[in-house]
């Protein structure tokens, strides 16, 4: 068996020997390159104890490297064309449990404890890029044992969860994930570094997840809403996007952005978190005491 199947020709041997075709609407693009695979697993700092969720495995070539290294290894993985390509190229580990399930669908929770004693774990994946923002959303939101997630997305969608307020990429994904977590730039991928070539560069980035919360939200349900009214029309002031949610009128809105202070002709995409926080706990308070909900 080759060392490593993140070579060109080690991926097209194996995938002529099962004739394999790849399904493009799955995202299915292999990465052939040895450094970005090191890069990955310096980043997820991956080690003895480590429990890891690989989503997407393809034909095994980052999951081999996490077998050799971390304790525990669980890949999920949707096309059931793949599941005899990884049993073969899994066969020399006995720490690897590959599961046939969209990870959209699966029972994430029942899984960790039934493959990784519980968790905690980290989410060490290349993803397939048209679910990326609701594989991620799904870790971060369902409550999920997750420390780490170090993952290839999209060039631009991991420009948008590593923005700052005030750039053209801060918006609701910058805001969800950082809400939850640190963001760390690991690496920029160049599109000729998988196959079949995509039509997009890619970046490697890690989201450290907090285990406290750094914002102090009271209502987070609200918050959520309110940051996506903000950036739901991106060249109207706050006080126009705030109203147009259809909870309270203009004079109560700005009375809230007052009490929050931030003006009320500022965009939201100019809100750092804390005043995101802000913003959301004046309009809990508002809406609380005067009785609107
Ligand atoms: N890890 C491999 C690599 O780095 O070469 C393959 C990564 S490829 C970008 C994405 C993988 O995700 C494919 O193997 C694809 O079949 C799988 N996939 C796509 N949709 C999925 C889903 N809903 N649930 C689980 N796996 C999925």
């Amino acid at each position: 068996m080759v060392s490593r199947l993140s070579s060109h020709s080690a991926t097209m041997e194996v995938v002529k020997k099962y004739g394999f075709k790849f399904t493009k609407s799955l995202g299915q693009n292999f990465l052939i390159d040895d450094n970005i695979i090191d890069k990955i697993l310096e980043g997820a700092n991956v080690k003895k104890g480590d429990k890891v969720i690989e989503v997407g495995p393809g034909i095994g070539t980052l999951t081999r490297e996490l077998c050799n290294v971390a304790d525990k290894v669980m890949a999920i993985e949707i096309d059931k064309n793949l599941i005899p390509i990884l049993e073969e190229t899994l066969s020399g580990f006995d720490n690897i449990k590959i599961v046939n399930e969209d990870i959209i669908k699966a029972d994430i929770k029942k899984l960790i404890d039934e493959n990784l004693d519980g968790g905690p774990v980290k989410l060490i994946a290349n993803l397939p890029y048209y679910i990326t923002t609701p594989i991620i959303m799904r870790f971060l939101e369902e409550n999920i044992n997750v420390t780490d997630m170090v993952v290839m997305v999209q060039k631009e969608v991991a420009e948008r969860m590593n923005a700052n307020p005030g750039g053209k990429d801060f918006g609701a994904l910058s805001v969800a994930v950082q809400y939850y977590c640190d963001t760390e730039i690991i690496s920029k991928v160049p599109r000729h570094l998988f196959v079949p070539q995509p039509n997009v560069d890619s970046i490697v980035i890690a989201l450290r997840v907090r285990p406290e919360r750094k914002y102090k939200v009271n209502n987070e349900d609200l918050f959520f809403k309110i940051v996506k009214a903000s950036f739901g029309q991106r060249r109207k002031t706050l006080l126009n996007s705030l109203s147009s949610m259809g909870i309270l009128d203009k004079k109560d809105i700005s009375q809230i952005l007052f009490d929050a202070g931030i003006d009320e002709k500022r965009r939201g995409e100019t809100l750092s978190l804390d005043e995101f926080s802000k913003l959301a706990n004046c309009f809990n308070a508002f809406v609380k005491e005067e009785k609107y909900v």
